[in-house]
């Protein structure tokens, strides 16, 4: 199966999709047509455990392994669309959990490197994504609250994790007019920013209330 595969012959999901794209993205303000047809593709149920495979499309976080989620559909969108990407970038991901939102960072950008904690869940990922034939991806296992200091700069990074304030090795890895979206406040409840980089120094915009697991490291929790 490849992400392009997604006629209602093949996958029995594609309808359900299509109805997450326009009733939790499109009609909540998500006009980003590249967000939205990579989110029509990209699918979500590959990415959830077996047990909750009839819950991929709902509007709501997913349990994974090591205790961690697959994102809400909406604040993916929300995350992607802030990004405004337009094909040519290169970008870091911090946190790949099950690879969802990796596969679709691989589908509006050029290159995609993305980091994680748990070896299990960045091994999971690059299966799937590798099943997908997603291969402008590369997963990388480690501490991503200092960033990867090997691929930079970025031109955009998402970070998946709540971090206690934006890490200054994420700043310092991000390009001129380079655009950083992340989770800031205390592990209950945070604010997803978008962070833009002008004249060396972080613009920063709020764009939801969320929640999302701690980011774990020397610059995260
Ligand atoms: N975008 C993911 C969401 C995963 S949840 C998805 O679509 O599935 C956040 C992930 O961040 C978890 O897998 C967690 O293990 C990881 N994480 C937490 N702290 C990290 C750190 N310092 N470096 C890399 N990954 C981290």
């Amino acid at each position: 199966m490849s992400w392009t595969d997604s006629a209602p012959e093949t996958d029995p999901y594609a309808g359900e999709r299509r109805r997450m794209v326009e009733s939790q993205l499109r009609h909540r303000g998500i006009h980003d047509e590249r967000v939205l047809d990579a989110m029509a593709r990209i699918p979500r149920h590959c990415f959830v455990p077996e047990d909750f495979r009839s819950q991929a499309y709902g509007d709501h976080p997913i349990p994974i392994a090591e205790n961690q989620t697959i994102s809400q559909p909406f604040i993916v969108a929300v995350s992607l669309q802030a990004l405004a990407l337009t094909g040519s970038e290169s970008v870091l991901e911090v946190g790949t959990g099950s690879g969802y939102q990796t596969a679709l960072l691989a589908v509006v950008a050029r290159i995609v490197y993305s980091i994680e904690r748990y070896a299990t869940l960045a091994h999971g990922a690059e299966t799937i994504l590798a099943r997908l034939g997603l291969n402008n991806v590369r997963v990388v296992v480690g501490d991503g609250s200092r960033g990867l200091r090997e691929f930079a700069p970025y031109d955009a990074i998402l970070v998946s994790a709540a971090a206690p304030s934006v890490p200054q090795s994420l700043l310092d890895q991000l390009s001129e007019n380079g655009r950083m979206v992340i989770p800031v406040g205390p592990t209950h409840a945070q604010e997803l920013e978008l962070i833009r980089k002008q004249d060396g120094k972080p613009v920063a915009q709020t764009l939801e209330g969320c929640r999302f697991v701690p980011l774990i490291g020397a610059e995260g929790y």
